[in-house]
């Protein structure tokens, strides 16, 4: 089988998200996307971000009408921050697939020199980094450089135009009382205003 596996802090997951992995599923003929929300993103231990168990139970509402698509708590579970490699060899085990194709954002990607043991990290998979078209994709060539010839080739970035919704947006709207209606599912619109995130 072909694995999908969407990494995200998901905080909280949009149809930007849910476009990007449809569109990856069917080009690549996946079997199956896995979201794994993460538990604690390596890069934000210092930085606000919602419970993971409510950022769990958006994504698991979010999904609900795909069924190519799961969660895995799995990051959530996992003591310590949550590194990519340990995500995917996990994934290894529990799957065994012939083939994981990690599926995030561009703008994760541009760091992914600093990630951990991320040689190894990408043999084992191949990853596609999505962005929104026009975005700038020139940073993300030039660091990749610094990685052996048959690695960069497991980096595909590609452009989705939903990707003009972000959590971030959603996050400031909600604070200002503006609408999220539209930019994610209504299931997860109801649960952000039973349990006042993002006030
Ligand atoms: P981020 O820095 O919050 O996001 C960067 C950009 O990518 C944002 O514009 C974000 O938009 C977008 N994005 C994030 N996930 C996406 C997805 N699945 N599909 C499309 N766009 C996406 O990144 P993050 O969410 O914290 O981290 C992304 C993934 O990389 C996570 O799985 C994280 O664990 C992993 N990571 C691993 C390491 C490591 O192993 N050392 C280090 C850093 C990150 P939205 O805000 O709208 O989502």
């Amino acid at each position: 089988m072909k694995l999908g596996v969407m990494g995200g802090t998901f905080d909280p997951v949009h149809y930007g998200h849910l476009v990007v992995a449809e569109g990856v599923r069917y080009e690549y003929r996946l079997d199956k996307v896995v979201f794994v929300p993460a538990g604690r993103p390596p890069h934000k231990l210092n930085y606000p971000i919602s419970d993971p168990e409510h950022r769990l139970a958006l994504t698991r509402l979010a999904v609900a009408s795909n069924s190519f698509f799961e969660v895995s708590d799995l990051e959530i579970k996992r003591p310590g921050p949550s590194y990519t490699y340990d995500t995917i060899r996990e994934m290894h085990r529990i799957y065994h697939p012939e083939e994981i194709y990690f599926i995030t954002g561009a703008d994760a990607v541009l760091e992914i020199l600093s990630w951990h043991r991320v040689e190894e990290l990408l043999k084992i998979c191949r990853f596609i980094a999505a962005t929104r078209p026009g975005h700038n994709l020139d940073n993300l060539t030039g660091k990749l450089r610094a990685l052996p010839a048959q690695l960069i080739d497991h980096i595909v970035p590609v452009e989705v135009p939903a990707l003009a919704i972000s959590s971030s947006d959603i996050r400031r709207r909600v604070r200002e009382g503006r609408p999220i209606k539209y930019l994610l599912p209504e299931s997860e619109e109801a649960y952000i205003a039973d349990a006042g995130l993002y006030k």
